[in-house]
């Protein structure tokens, strides 16, 4: 297999308002529903960050955007052509329900660019259509297309309604020039015409191969069924993203700041060393991995410390090459406006407090800080839970407001 038939090598967000579909469209671009875990299942909904890979291919018989198939075989050319391979895409599926913000905000750390999914038959913007939509620009994403779904529930006059609300949504924002693709993801309409709008808007960044490598971590793991004998047992997995720099099978690994250990009111965290015994996009074993997709690395870690998602949040690296660890960060920060993301409408955004409690969103790690010291556009921030950060980074916060987590600014890392 050609190495771009294994590792995607663009990640791309699939965000909007709970409900409009950003699941439906992770199945219909990839043929995989991300919602796997019983609890997600149980409940409709996505609460875990999911990801699914997708390919994009291009009939050489058929115009554009009909040439474009998610499908290495062109559903208009029954005699068979022989699509070309264009990308393999990561899709990250984000949950839109309000209170999980700081999990879609940790998602879109990791991605290049976004889908952002809007239902046709509810009036535009829904709250946390305005929040996702707030968050990209935020997180620093400015490559964006945005879907207008369920397109076959509604008439074509409510369709041009809508999108009209949508246009109105965009003006005078970053994305006021953003292509809207009209699908029914349900009946896996128009993803051709997706397709093509994902290839023309969304690139490949360029990527930086040589620096030491460096992950956030996503998902972590422990992969053995219960009852496994001991002999049988494979080391720990983590799931993430490489930002930069090449992982290879046999690397020696460190993961800061590792893992929790309590001891009555404390806890501490310890880093951990390890080496790569294995890496894989989806089912696919790889020698060597690079920025792009969602890798699973499999190490010599005790499973007992990857199990349940315990180093999400900590940073992947080579031993004695990782960024600091920080309790306490200073960030030159900018609060949004206006308060987004509920029902009835927006409120001005109060100034931040010294002694406030925030929830910060530093890449994947997500933690309680303190508001320990606060001037005209800087505040320091005392973590309850230590970060990986360096100077320059981008930090996004949410406030509790009217009883919940609610976006409320960002701050770029001055330690
Ligand atoms: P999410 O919360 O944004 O991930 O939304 P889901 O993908 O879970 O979809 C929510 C509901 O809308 C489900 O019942 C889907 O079957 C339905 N749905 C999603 N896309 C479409 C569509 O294009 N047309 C119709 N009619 N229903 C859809
Ligand atoms: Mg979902």
């Amino acid at each position: 297999m050609e190495e771009r038939e294994v590792q995607p090598e663009v990640n791309i967000g699939v965000v909007g308002h709970v409900d409009h579909g950003k699941t439906t469209l992770v199945q219909a671009l990839t043929g995989v529903w991300t919602a796997r875990h019983s609890e997600e299942l149980k409940r409709g909904m996505t609460i875990k960050l999911g990801y699914a890979d997708g390919d994009i291919y291009k009939c050489t018989n058929c115009p554009e955007p009909d040439a474009y198939s998610p499908e290495p075989k062109c559903p208009r050319c029954p005699k068979g052509s022989e699509p070309v391979l264009q990308r393999r895409v990561s899709y990250v599926d984000a949950p839109g329900h309000e209170v999980l913000m700081a999990t879609m905000l940790s998602g879109s750390s990791l991605v290049d660019g976004a889908l952002l999914v809007i239902a046709a038959n509810e009036p535009c913007p829904q709250p946390q259509t305005k929040e996702h939509f707030m968050a990209l620009d935020i997180i620093g994403i400015r490559k964006l297309v945005v879907v207008q779904n369920k397109i076959d529930v509604v008439s074509k006059d409510q369709a041009m309604k809508n999108y009209q609300q949508i246009r109105k949504f965009l003006e005078g924002t970053w994305a006021e020039d953003a292509v809207v693709v009209p699908v029914s993801a349900l009946h896996k309409a128009n993803i051709d015409a997706l397709l093509e709008a994902i290839q023309e808007e969304i690139p490949t960044p360029p990527r930086d191969l040589d620096s030491p490598p460096l992950m956030w971590i996503a998902r972590s793991f422990d992969v053995n069924r219960p009852g496994t004998p001991p002999e049988k047992l494979v080391g720990g997995v983590v799931g993430g993203s490489l930002m930069r720099g090449k992982l290879r099978v046999g690397d020696k690994i460190e993961i800061r700041p590792g893992y929790a250990v309590r001891s009555g009111n404390k806890v501490e965290y310890v880093p951990l060393e390890s080496e790569v015994v294995s890496l894989r996009f989806g089912n696919v074993e790889v020698e060597e991995a690079k920025p792009g997709g969602l890798v699973a690395v499999g190490t010599r870690l005790d499973p007992s410390v990857t199990k349940a998602d315990a180093l999400v949040g900590s940073v992947l690296g080579r031993p004695g090459e990782l960024p600091p660890v920080y309790d306490q960060l200073t960030l030159e920060y900018h609060l949004l406006d206006r308060v987004v993301g509920f029902r009835g409408g927006e409120m001005k955004m109060a100034p931040l407090r010294r002694g406030e409690v925030l929830m910060m969103t530093i890449g994947t790690n997500i933690t309680i800080g303190m508001v320990v010291d606060l001037k005209k556009d800087e505040m320091t921030v005392k973590l309850q839970r230590p970060a990986v950060a360096w100077k320059g980074a981008r930090v996004a916060f949410s406030r509790r407001i009217q009883g919940r987590w609610r976006l409320a600014g960002w701050g770029v890392v001055k330690n």
